[in-house]
């Protein structure tokens, strides 16, 4: 809703329409909605961007009134269809916050048992939950946009809203890790003998992995165009087994649609 006090606010002179914006989580760690917390520095910058209506991890009060919606983790239960449904017809922008929102994420992994029930026994004992195949939110409701990342980059999130409030188009990296990694100036985790998805995963975390000298695990899903067979035969050739590319393609569920 437009009000008088979120039309007078600027940005660099240019005058900020502040969108009421709610946070909710569904399956997930809440790791995603921490990030946007754990930035300090800029926590109070980024809140004068937005008008927050619902933040469980930051606020009490709650509302139904708001036109952005971000959508952690992914969905597993009926009562979460049933409310997922709910928010995607309050909001006039729905945004996927995170791999397990994107993809389904780590939680996808049990997907790849046939037999729920003996999972379920597995992990719950005797007191099993209701807990069902994982989808990603996009296989629910309508996704507007996607924010990749496990966790989320609080910067790019920052940057997206603040395109939003100020009308301005999106735009999500769509070149590999690869590229900003050389622009880091790293040394190629091939070259040490570790494995590394960089080659074909989406952009936009600034190397966050190989930076610390750690493979990248595709977190981000994959590039335009990545080609995941020659990924495959180059990680052979490397000398890493079959075991070790499938368990990092199949790890956050964003190669499922392309390996
Ligand atoms: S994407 Fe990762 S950090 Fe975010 S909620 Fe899912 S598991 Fe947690
Ligand atoms: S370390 Fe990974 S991301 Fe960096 S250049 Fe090598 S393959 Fe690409
Ligand atoms: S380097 Fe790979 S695994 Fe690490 S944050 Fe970036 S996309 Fe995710």
């Amino acid at each position: 809703m437009k009000t008088k006090e979120n039309e007078a606010k600027t940005y660099l002179g240019v005058p900020l329409y502040r969108p009421r914006v709610a946070f909710f989580e569904f399956s997930s760690c809440e790791g995603c909605q921490l990030q946007i917390l754990n930035n300090e520095a800029t926590l109070l910058d980024f809140l004068s961007l937005v008008e927050v209506v619902n933040f469980r991890e930051a606020m009490t009060e709650k509302s139904n009134d708001y036109e952005i919606a971000f959508v952690e983790g992914s969905i597993t239960r009926s009562d979460e269809v049933k409310r997922l449904k709910q928010i995607r017809k309050n909001a006039k922008i729905l945004v996927a916050l995170g791999s397990c929102a994107c993809f389904g994420g780590v939680n996808q992994l049990k997907n790849r048992f046939k037999n729920l029930d003996w999972v379920k026994k597995r992990v719950y004992g005797k007191h099993p939950i209701e807990s069902d195949m994982v989808r990603a939110v996009e296989d629910v409701v309508p996704v507007d946009l996607r924010i990749y990342g496990c966790p989320i980059k609080k910067e790019e999130v920052e940057k997206i809203v603040l395109h939003v409030a100020l009308g301005k188009s999106i735009n999500i990296p769509k070149y590999p890790v690869c590229m900003e990694c050389k622009a880091n100036e790293n040394i190629c985790l091939f070259d040490l003998g570790e494995p590394c998805l960089g080659p074909i995963t989406r952009a936009g975390c600034d190397s966050w992995c190989p930076n610390e000298r750690a493979g990248c695990w595709g977190c981000r899903g994959p590039a335009e165009d990545a080609n995941v067979k020659q990924m495959k035969k180059i990680m052979k050739e490397k000398g890493f087994s079959e075991q070790t590319i499938m368990e990092r393609l199949d790890c956050f569920g964003g190669f499922q649609k392309i390996k």
